[in-house]
């Protein structure tokens, strides 16, 4: 069988459970890391119809959320049509309402949470190095933070490899009130449109069988909900994307909303749609200058476009085969269609585009097995091993229908393929029940192997851009190094399919559960705390947990602290057991004495026979998405801070993934965390507490929270400060609560430039003053913003000692609101505490302090 160069890498690199995409899994569970969903016969029926169509789209926007799943549950399951987005980001830069997880490790939450979506909805999955860097509010600005040039080639990248014959963008090329994501992913889509043809662009990316593109047109689609009554869409093509499919028992608008629900990490759960859906698409430029000049719109995105076998001439006896199969698909016994997939298999050479052959040929196999309900699995005894150690493998093969199937061979990872020539055993009749064939093997793991991680999260990114090796710009995830491949005969024709190596268990609640094989390091080290912070000479502890990823490991463990600072013991003996066990050492950490209380990079490094291991494995667990595992630097950031504190009682409300109260009682803090049963008490249970917090969207979240508005403000009557960090209120997440004693609103108001000066409004404000003296050098040091969901329409009684803005725009005073109410003092916040002090920036520190000291001078009773 003839395969495209660009086929063998695809088929090697992409997961199978991408690969098997081809077949809508409306019912399936979203759990993925197992072996994929075997079709049932009206998804075989869809896989035979869709086998005659060859037409493609590629949807491009900027995030995890914002393709049109309507669009494309319809374009892949109702016109059939090869479909994919391409998001240029990760969505590592927003917020997470699941847990605790930010930046790259977001990113991959969100990754997964695209992939459990395009699960649903059938298309395929791509991204570009670009990282999600935070609110933007300008296409010129994200163009210079990603580095235009490296994520237009990415995209031209993935357009020459998947070669839509149409593209569609989320958003319009021209500037708008939008993130500045957003228009820049629609300028680079419409750029890349063009120059993907152009041989001259990029030309390294032409290897491989990898060949320059011209799309045939590209579009903007536009949503009714985007519309403004006054928006001209006479020119636009129209299409209603909702339809019942019978088949799958349900509608492109439910598929659609299955499929958006997926993204739990932005709480993006939404409602099935019943409705018609009519999406309009407006012409940005097409490859024939006669459409773009012409009044009338197009008649369909399509139009003009063969988008089944026609495309191809001499394919007639392929097309016929086709037909045939849909026709003879006998729902009980699918299995009597093998013979004539054989001899489609066998036909597909009529088929001149070679990836549109090697696509079809992978449609037929899925379906071939898919017919006979075949099984393959490769399971290890364990979920994680270190290179240089052996794993116990065991590849399963089974045969659920009377078809004649040999296995031929099974190749385990690092090892020539064993010579099987086994005839699978057959039930014998539809229906019946068979006995697995099974291969066990010792898998010995290269020495070299490197631990598994995210291909873009192996070496540390630019601010706007993750590295990635060439050859896997635009996959969704890590292609697995540790997979078996098995090849059937059947009919003649040899078919091979690939199953990554993984463990399986079987969980009390969730039952049957898969994860990937872990490549480990044979130690891995695991500080408390990433950041140590100190108030002033006293020493602090720090514990580090090794875990053994193979057996026996020994060594010596060895802090490397930056010059002054004083770590003891100097060096630490370990002996580890079996692959799993820990060990935690104690350490005590002495800040560098004298001027200057310099920062530093403390280094854990944890030595075993000449080898250094000084990384962490990070596993993050949710249950919508397979575990997902990376490492990161043992490092810990040592930061002297001047910080003068008053008031150690805290109550702390907490938001959802809150890492605030464990920033607090950092540098002392004695932090409550409070529940319903706090609020449900009323203002008297708060009274012992000298400030009390709420955490970010804890409104939002908690309803218990939104009705203890008057208990809240009788406590700061009393004399209590409450500090309320920001909370949303939008379409997702309205707010139906007062925040504070008297008006104000919260808009979509921020300062994204962590760098953006910050004005002092009232001079000795206590905000700023009281205990700690806040200057210009408190604001150095943010990361990726200074405030969002600042407050707006702003009651006179409350003071705002700050104004910022981002470059170019007018002031703003909304990040810090401060009031004195009755005896106590309440403030609202926009400001981001919740990303600067668990990263241990000091003058966030400092500034928080003042906030909770609610303006209460030293020495001062209560
Ligand atoms: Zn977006």
């Amino acid at each position: 069988m003839h395969h495209s160069p660009f086929a063998r890498v695809f088929a090697r690199v992409v997961p199978l459970s991408l690969l098997l995409l081809s077949f809508p899994m409306a019912h399936r569970p979203a759990l993925a890391a197992g072996p994929p969903p075997q079709p049932n016969a009206a998804q075989i029926a869809l896989g035979l119809h869709k086998l005659g169509v060859v037409g493609s789209v590629l949807y491009v926007a900027a995030h995890p959320d914002d393709e049109n799943t309507a669009l494309l549950a319809y374009l892949s399951n109702g016109a059939q049509v090869r479909t994919a987005y391409l998001s240029l980001t990760r969505g590592d830069g927003g917020q997470n309402l699941i847990g605790s997880e930010q930046g790259p490790a977001l990113g991959l939450i969100r990754t997964q949470e695209l992939l459990a979506a395009r699960r649903i909805d059938g298309a395929e999955q791509f991204f570009t190095r670009a990282r999600d860097f935070g609110f933007s509010k300008n296409p010129e600005e994200t163009l210079r933070i990603w580095g235009k040039e490296a994520v237009l080639a990415d995209v031209v990248a993935v357009i020459r490899k998947f070669r839509p014959d149409v593209i569609i963008t989320r958003f319009s090329p021209q500037p708008a009130e939008t993130h500045g994501h957003h228009t820049a992913s629609a300028m680079l889509a419409l750029e890349a449109f063009h120059a993907a043809a152009d041989p001259k662009f990029h030309p390294e990316q032409l290897t491989d069988g990898v060949t320059a593109w011209q799309a045939r047109r590209i579009f903007w689609n536009r949503s009714s909900f985007f519309l403004k009554p006054t928006d001209d869409v006479s020119g636009d093509v129209k299409l209603d994307v909702d339809a019942y499919n019978p088949l799958l028992g349900e509608s492109y608008g439910e598929m659609a909303a299955d499929s958006r629900s997926m993204h739990k990490s932005q709480g993006f759960g939404v409602a099935r749609n019943r409705a018609p859906i009519v999406e309009y698409f407006r012409l940005l430029a097409s490859a024939d200058a006669k459409e773009t000049a012409a009044k009338k719109p197009l008649p369909g995105i399509f139009a003009g476009i063969d988008i089944d076998l026609k495309r191809f001439s001499g394919t007639a006896r392929l097309k016929a085969l086709v037909d045939q199969a849909s026709t003879k698909l006998d729902v009980r016994a699918p299995y009597k269609l093998i013979p004539v997939l054989a001899q489609i298999d066998a036909a597909l050479g009529e088929i001149p585009d070679a990836g549109w052959r090697a696509e079809k040929r992978r449609e037929v196999r899925d379906l071939v097995a898919g017919c006979a309900g075949l099984f393959f699995d490769a399971t290890a005894a364990d979920y994680r091993a270190a290179p240089g150690t052996a794993v116990e493998v065991t590849a399963t093969a089974l045969n659920r229908s009377p078809a004649a199937v040999k296995l031929d061979e099974v190749r385990f990872p690092f090892a020539p393929a064993r010579t099987v020539a086994a005839a699978l055993e057959s039930p014998g009749k539809a229906g019946g029940a068979a006995k697995a064939f099974e291969l066990e093997a010792s898998v010995k793991l290269p020495p070299n192997l490197p631990p598994t991680i995210p291909y873009w999260l192996e070496t540390p990114p630019e601010a706007g851009l993750y590295h990635a090796d060439p050859t896997l710009i635009g996959m969704p995830e890590q292609p697995s190094a540790v997979e078996v491949a098995f090849t059937f005969a059947v009919d003649g024709r040899r078919f091979t399919v690939g199953r990554p190596i993984s463990y399986k268990w079987t969980d009390p609640v969730m039952g049957e559960r898969y994860r990937p094989l872990e490549v480990t390091p044979a130690v891995s080290v695991s500080p408390s705390t990433n950041v140590l912070i100190f108030p002033g000479a006293a020493p602090q502890t720090l514990a580090v947990r090794l875990t053994a990823g193979a057996p026996s490991a020994s060594g010596v463990f060895r802090p490397e602290a930056p010059a002054g600072w004083v770590v003891e013991p100097a060096t630490a003996p370990f002996a580890l057991g079996a692959v799993g066990s820990e060990t935690t050492l104690g350490f005590r950490v002495h800040p560098a004495a004298g001027a200057g209380r310099a920062g530093g990079t403390l280094r854990l490094v944890a030595e075993v026979g000449g080898a250094h291991f000084s990384k962490g494995v990070i596993r993050i667990e949710h249950p919508h998405i397979p575990i997902q595992t990376y490492l990161v630097d043992a490092d810990v950031r040592l930061e002297p801070i001047d910080l003068v504190l008053r008031g150690m009682k805290i109550g702390y409300l907490p938001g959802p993934g809150d890492e605030v109260p464990a920033a607090l009682r950092r540098v002392g803090y004695d932090v409550t965390l409070l529940g319903d049963e706090a609020l449900a008490a009323g203002a008297a249970a708060l009274r012992r507490f000298d400030a009390v917090v709420v955490g970010v969207r804890a409104f939002n979240t908690s309803e218990r929270l939104r009705a203890a508005h008057a208990a809240l403000m009788a406590y700061v009557e009393g004399g209590g400060t409450l500090v309320v960090q920001y909370n949303t209120n939008n379409r997702i997440a309205p707010l139906t609560a007062p925040l504070g004693p008297w008006p104000f609103e919260i808009g979509g108001k921020r300062v994204t430039d962590e760098t953006a000066p910050v004005t002092f409004t009232t001079a000795g404000h206590p905000a700023l003053t009281t205990p700690n003296a806040i200057g210009p050098r408190d604001f150095e040091g943010w990361i990726q913003e200074r405030g969002l969901y600042f407050a707006d329409k702003i009651d006179p009684r409350y003071q705002t000692p700050l104004a910022m803005n981002d470059p170019g725009e007018p002031p703003q005073h909304g990040s810090l609101l401060w009031a004195r109410y009755g005896k106590g003092t309440f403030v609202y916040t926009g400001l981001a505490f919740f990303r600067e002090l668990p990263a241990g920036v000091p003058g966030a520190y400092r500034l928080f302090a003042n906030l909770l000291a609610g303006g209460h001078r030293p020495g001062a009773t209560r």
